[in-house]
């Protein structure tokens, strides 16, 4: 039964430093009816994500902020309940990136059909969606590792850094991990395969750390957090070393976003850091996605899942746990919205 009204999460207001409740708005609005061409959806799962906060802020970046008043951006997967879309049936599972809400219109642009028989669905939110394929391309085109390299990877337990030690073990590199907490270490080098983990928050001297468990230099760094551990992993390259700027978790909330100070080792090590965005391999999510439910159906790769079950209006408090590192694996809030 589908209600006449459900809640929406709307922009308030542009947050300075960590988001707060007063930010956003839950808004009752009526379940929209679809239109000729468009179909009708009501979300299970939702997507949290570092980027949200940028979506949230009208600083420049590789696409416009969230207008304040308009219903906060997010990857979603859900269940298709009425339709006039020819290429979408009810009960078809679908993700795309449809919003903070409990029932969401789409005319299908941005929105792919999932195989339930393929994965759990919530996986498309992770290993077969946007962190899995980040993870791909960022390390395999952007990084190039080659067998006997060292790679080292920050946020490494979480949903891009998670996969990314373990696709550059499935291709013959050395992994090092750096995780905040000692059970996320454990996670990375027990059941992720790493080799090797430090945990940054606790580390006496993260130069020597790094040092003690890269010996021969840092050939790929697969940077999810900037700040400190980007400027440690500088002066640790291995010459010809490859930098992925993948992201910069420790400064979306900062006041001022700070760069590296240790920028001159790239010079001394002839090494690159380059920027990517998942969204530029459009094109080649297909085969990418295959690749990724192969190695996970041969049980190549782990995949863990931090569910929360909430309701839609759960967003800000859970968004906050990827600020504080309280995630393992990719954050999804399962909504109970019937
Ligand atoms: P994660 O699942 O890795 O969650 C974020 C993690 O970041 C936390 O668990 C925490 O782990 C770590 N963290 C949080 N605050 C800090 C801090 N101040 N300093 C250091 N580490 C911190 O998120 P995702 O896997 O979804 O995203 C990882 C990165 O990838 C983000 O930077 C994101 O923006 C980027 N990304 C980029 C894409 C692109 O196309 N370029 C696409 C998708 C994601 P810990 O406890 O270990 O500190």
């Amino acid at each position: 039964m589908i209600p006449a009204t459900h809640r929406q999460i709307r922009l308030a207001a542009r947050p300075t430093g960590y988001p707060r409740d007063d930010d956003f708005r839950i808004v009752e609005s009526p379940v929209p009816e679809p239109g000729s061409g468009e179909f009708l959806v009501r979300v299970v799962y939702l997507s949290l994500d570092p980027y949200m906060r940028g979506r949230m802020s009208d600083a420049r970046s590789y696409v416009p902020p969230v207008a304040v008043g308009d219903v906060m951006e997010g990857g979603i997967v859900g269940e298709v309940v009425r339709s006039n879309h020819p290429g979408f049936a009810v009960g078809d599972v679908v993700e795309g990136r449809l919003g903070w809400q409990e029932y969401a219109l789409s005319s299908g642009k941005g929105a792919r059909r999932i195989d339930p028989a393929l994965a759990p669905i919530s996986t498309a939110l992770g290993v077969l969606g946007m962190p899995g394929l980040t993870a791909y391309f960022g390390l395999l085109d952007v990084g190039q590792p080659k067998a006997g390299e060292t790679v080292v990877v920050s946020a490494a337990s979480g949903a891009v850094g998670g996969l990314v030690g373990q696709i550059a073990k499935l291709k013959g590199c050395r992994a090092v991990g750096l995780a905040g907490t000692d059970a996320k270490v454990r996670y990375l080098t027990e059941e992720l395969g790493y080799d090797a983990g430090i945990n940054y928050r606790t580390a006496p001297n993260l130069d020597a750390a790094l040092q003690a468990t890269c010996p021969g230099g840092i050939d790929v760094y697969f940077d999810n957090v900037g700040g400190d551990v980007l400027d440690a992993v500088l002066t640790r390259l291995a010459r010809g070393a490859r930098i992925v700027l993948c992201g910069a978790v420790s400064q979306y909330n900062a006041h001022q976003v700070r760069g590296p100070a240790n920028y001159l080792s790239l010079l001394v090590s002839r090494a690159s850091m380059t920027g990517m965005l998942v969204f530029d391999y459009h094109d080649r999510f297909g085969p990418a996605t295959a690749e990724l439910a192969q190695w996970l159906s041969e049980g190549r790769l782990v995949a863990r899942e931090h569910i929360v079950h909430g309701s839609v209006t759960d967003f800000p408090e859970v968004l906050l746990k990827l600020f504080a590192g309280e995630n393992t694996g990719k954050l999804i809030l399962a909504t109970g919205a019937s």
